[in-house]
């Protein structure tokens, strides 16, 4: 898979893709990701990638030129019709697992990164898709691209090293995951559910399975609908 990262702070993703599985993903040439200086495709001396907005209001909105300049050169850079542009913006659709399996399984994805009050909305024309991280507002995209990044990469065949991880975990099949216990099987009077403890295969995958619905009913009975 590629990533091209259109941004206006490169050095920010420094530390989260030199580590854990991002790190490994790319030292094992899954993934291939690019950071790139939106400014690269400014014309002006002053490399300007926003200005005051119409109408007048507070901050400056990101300009459409650098954008538009940006994603056709990365999208014939990469020479493939299967490119998929996305523009990070509270007023996207709301992330979530099954939307990142979906990104994740796109040869290329160019992730643009918004700042200051936000983006010319002819931007939106632009790209194939609006993604929102949660209904909170940051100060820029870089950090709903680190999550994206994350959570589409450790999708990616051969990056976990035991592909059966992914296949219990929460919001698979709409669910949450069971509890889990590591030793000591008791500890200040907590215990490990004896069941995990008796070896017996089907008895433990039933309880996980039991346990895993309860759990869903429990804290977001909206995903069991
Ligand atoms: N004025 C904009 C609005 O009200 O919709 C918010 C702009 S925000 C300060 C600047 C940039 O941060 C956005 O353009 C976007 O790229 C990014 N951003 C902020 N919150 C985000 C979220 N919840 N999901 C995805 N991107 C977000």
């Amino acid at each position: 898979m590629k990533i091209d990262i259109l941004t206006l702070f490169p050095e920010m993703f420094k530390g989260v893709f030199d580590e854990s599985m991002i790190k490994i993903a790319k030292s094992k040439g899954l993934v291939d990701i690019e950071l790139h200086n939106l400014r690269n495709w400014t014309s002006d001396r002053h490399r300007t990638v926003d200005d005051k907005p119409y109408g007048g209001g507070p901050g400056m909105v990101m300009k459409v030129e650098p954008i538009d300049r940006a994603l056709k050169e990365l999208r014939s850079r990469y020479g493939s019709t299967n490119s998929l542009a996305v523009l990070l913006t509270p007023q996207g659709e709301k992330f979530n697992q099954k939307r990142s399996k979906s990104l994740s399984i796109n040869d290329h994805v160019i992730l643009i990164c918004g700042h200051y009050e936000g983006f010319d909305d002819r931007i939106r024309s632009l790209v194939d898709k609006e993604i929102s991280i949660g209904d909170y507002v940051l100060t820029c995209g870089e950090l709903p691209a680190m999550i994206l990044c994350d959570s589409m990469i450790r999708l990616l065949p051969g990056v976990l090293g035991d592909k059966d991880s992914l296949l219990d975990e929460s919001f698979e099949n709409d669910l949450l995951e069971y509890p889990q216990y590591t030793r000591p099987d008791e500890y200040n009077g907590m215990k490990v559910p004896e069941v995990l403890l008796n070896g017996n295969h089907k008895e433990i995958l039933s309880w996980q399975k039991e346990q895993s619905i309860l759990r869903t009913k429990e804290r977001r009975p909206e995903l069991l609908k």
